[in-house]
């Protein structure tokens, strides 16, 4: 097992150190990040840094298509690869005392604290510093507002501690970013305005020109402050308000910046400073009353979505970070925009959509949201149904390909082992109607949008098998499973399986709902389809009984992971990809990816022999792995391989397991420790509509409690060693299965817990 990093402290609310690290400065910016789903930004410093870090800012829905670079150009390859660019930094307030910079990579503060408070999304941090004769102690709180979208706060406070200070701020609107792994260096923006009104600020930049026909954004971002400045002046792409203050000994002094930012995403170019402007006078810059709203709001989410954990803070810890960094990515208010794998917090994955959205971000959202959060995601995909069916045709193809990464709907993702052949991501588009359909019980989505994208996604699975003579049998060739570690295998049981499971379940609700549905598939088709279903061909090994990863796995030197040097992991990091690739080692939920999806079709003693086969194999180098591992653990009752396997994905980043948070979070997987407690732990399962538990609690834990929205309904569960509760606090009655015993769910159902 590799080691861990922990920067900050355990503390059941609070991501907090004492410790300024200037070595792991890119780390401390990534776990203090925030959001509001709008925009968010990594944890960086106002004033000047000129240590290593990594500046970033992040606009939702704001991108940049950026040319292919590829060494051997393949027919199918996108032209473009889409990226999260970084956006204006409003945040910056160069500051110098007496003539002297304040940098922290120079000068070694006093008394040093930051602080992200997950209760409220406020991020504070305070430090002492002696700089031209002046001890100072500085104070530096801002938060992204969840309420009012377009709003930035930022307080700065000084108080002199001893001698006299002139204390020179410079607070800019700064859009002279670039990406780390921009094309040779390119600048994404261009200026097109900027000004000064009433004491706002403005500054008005376009994404550049791209060859690819994608839409320029363009963005105005405008700044307040309670002070009047000094001087305001201008530089390329930059606007700079500076401000002067004389302090004694022990005055303080206190400068707020509010920020707005509107896009072309909802308001055209022309109309954007009158937008920032309206916006300043709708919303207020009282910032107490911005930072009361902000406490209030945070409080409400937290009502819904908190899980309780006692008698382990680091786990409480974990699983409310990975919520509190979710809500701040994506919380479903907006239909155009999507969940992308490192949010608001990196650049790394370029793209804003995933499957993991739909693999793991949808279970949350339908328990922890109203059915229309989890019906925007699906709407998202049903949008760009056309765009699926270009990706299909590029690849010679018939029906639908939903891209493995994208913004518009097109693929823009250019390995050929992913674009091409990681196809499993298909499955999961279907699998999250299947999923919203059976949770909510609500048809209406299935029988209209869902079937139109169901059938394309069928037809592309019927025409992407081949038939093989010899065999008798239907095939998929040439794909990569959800194991990125193998590439170009023949007949991946998973990617067989969720292709056959499409194909049944599209024919199966054609027809059940043909007479509304808005889509035909001709009887030709039907009996097509019912052949591939016949006889597709899913790798079993009678002596094993288990279900082989692909055709040559069984083939190659199987060997436990424990086996490995620790020096060697992660894997990744340490061999050569053609070492990976010829090796056992899984890097992600493979086989068990699809026995977790379809757990109502096997038993357990399958899910036993697969479970013990494959995961000592498993390096879990996806962060997307541990959590589908600590439910089938804690469903097969291995108790302590569920818990270790909950602390890999509650604490993921906080412990930076994979070695790869300073590039940012894994947004994305932060769903696991959710899943792990509610589908692991509690085994929550919702399988042919019914709701149902078998709930144990891990054995260094006193207690786990949380809440969930089902079928109209709010419950909320908890569990100690002794006993579950179940108690509905909304709603109508409500039929469900505990402990394979029936109950109608009244009001609170006490039930000693087994083991
Ligand atoms: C995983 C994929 C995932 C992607 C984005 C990769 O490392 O293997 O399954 O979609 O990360 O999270």
């Amino acid at each position: 097992m590799q080691q861990i990093q922990r920067l900050f402290d355990i503390d059941p609310w609070k991501i907090t150190t004492t410790t300024l690290d200037k070595e792991n400065r890119r780390l401390q910016e990534s776990l203090t990040s925030i959001g509001n789903g709008y925009m968010g930004m990594r944890g960086n410093f106002e004033e000047q840094y000129s240590g290593d870090h990594h500046l970033g800012t992040y606009l939702a829905g704001v991108w940049f298509p950026d040319k292919t670079r590829v060494g051997w150009w393949k027919n199918g390859y996108p032209e473009y690869f889409g990226k999260v660019i970084n956006a204006v930094n409003f945040l910056a307030m160069n500051i110098s005392v007496n003539g002297e910079q304040l940098d922290l990579a120079v000068i070694s503060p006093e008394d040093f604290s930051l602080e992200l408070d997950m209760e409220t999304g406020i991020l504070t941090r305070k430090f002492t510093v002696t700089l031209g004769g002046a001890t100072i102690r500085f104070t530096f709180e801002r938060f992204l507002s969840i309420v009012k979208k377009e709003l930035a706060a930022i307080q700065m406070s000084a108080q002199v501690l001893s001698g006299e200070a002139t204390i020179t701020v410079v607070s800019k609107l700064d859009n002279n970013v670039q990406n780390e792994d921009s094309n040779y260096d390119e600048m994404f923006w261009e200026e097109l305005n900027k000004g000064t009104t009433n004491e706002m600020s403005y500054l008005t930049t376009r994404t550049v020109a791209n060859p690819f026909g994608i839409e320029q954004f363009t963005v105005t971002s405008g700044m307040k402050h309670n002070v009047r400045p000094v001087t305001i002046e201008t530089s390329p792409l930059a606007i700079s308000h500076t401000f002067e203050f004389q302090v004694a000994e022990n005055e303080t002094i206190t400068l707020e910046k509010e920020v707005i930012i509107v896009t072309s995403r909802d308001f055209d170019e022309p109309k954007q400073v009158t937008a920032v402007a309206d916006l300043f006078a709708d919303y207020g810059t009282n910032y107490e009353q911005l930072r009361q709203e902000q406490v209030v709001a945070w409080r409400k989410r937290w009502d819904l979505a908190d899980v309780i954990i006692q008698g382990d803070d680091a786990a409480q810890q974990g699983i409310r970070f990975n919520l509190f960094q979710l809500f701040s990515t994506y919380y479903g208010d907006d239909a155009r925009l999507n969940i992308g794998p490192k949010g608001f917090t990196g650049e790394k994955y370029g793209g804003a959509t995933y499957w993991d959205t739909e693999a793991y971000a949808v279970p949350l959202y339908l328990a922890l949201a109203k059915p229309e959060v989890t019906k925007n995601l699906l709407t998202y995909r049903h949008n760009q149904l056309p765009q699926a069916q270009h990706n299909a045709r590029q690849q010679g193809l018939k029906g639908a390909l939903y891209p493995m990464v994208t913004f518009t709907g097109v693929e823009c993702h250019n390995e050929w082992e992913i674009t091409f052949e990681e196809i499993h991501r298909n499955g999961a588009i279907a699998y999250a109607i299947y999923n919203y359909t059976n949770y909510t019980g609500d048809t209406d989505y299935l029988k209209t949008k869902g079937l139109e994208v169901l059938v394309e996604i069928a037809r592309f699975w019927a025409d992407r098998v081949h038939y093989s003579k010899r065999n008798d049998a239907y095939m998929i060739h040439g794909v990569t499973g959800p194991n990125e570690y193998e590439n170009n295998v023949n007949n991946n049981w998973y990617t067989n399986t969720i292709a056959t499971w499409v194909l049944t379940y599209t024919l199966e609700n054609y027809m059940q709902f043909k007479d509304e549905a808005t889509i035909e598939i001709s009887e030709e088709e039907q009996a097509h389809w019912q052949e591939i279903i016949e006889k597709m061909y899913l790798p079993y090994d009678e002596e094993l009984g288990i279900f082989v990863q692909h055709d040559t796995f069984l083939d190659k030197d199987l060997y436990p992971a424990t086996d490995l040097d620790p020096t060697d992991l992660p894997l990744n990091q340490n061999w050569s990809w053609d070492r990976i690739l010829r090796s056992c080692f899984i890097k992600q939920a493979d086989v068990l990816q699809g026995i977790y999806f379809f757990g109502n079709q096997f038993t357990e003693e399958e899910k036993r022999r697969n479970f013990e086969f494959y995961e000592p194999m498993t390096v879990h180098e996806s962060s997307l792995s541990p959590s589908v591992h600590a439910i089938l653990a804690a469903e097969l009752g291995l108790e302590e391989k569920a818990t270790e396997m909950y602390a890999r994905t509650a604490r993921l980043d906080l412990d930076n397991y994979n070695n790869d948070t300073e590039d940012g979070l894994h947004i994305t997987s932060m769903t696991g420790s959710w899943l792990g407690i509610v589908q692991g732990f509690a085994q929550m399962k919702t399988f042919d509509n019914t709701l149902s538990f078998a709930p144990f609690v891990p054995k260094d834990w006193e207690a786990y409690a949380f809440h969930i929205n089902y079928r109209g309904r709010l419950l909320s569960v908890s569990v100690t060693q002794a006993d579950v509760t179940l108690t509905l606090l909304e709603g109508q009655p409500l039929a469900i299965t505990v402990y394979q015993d029936n109950y109608l769910l009244e009001d609170t159902l006490v039930i000693p817990v087994k083991h």
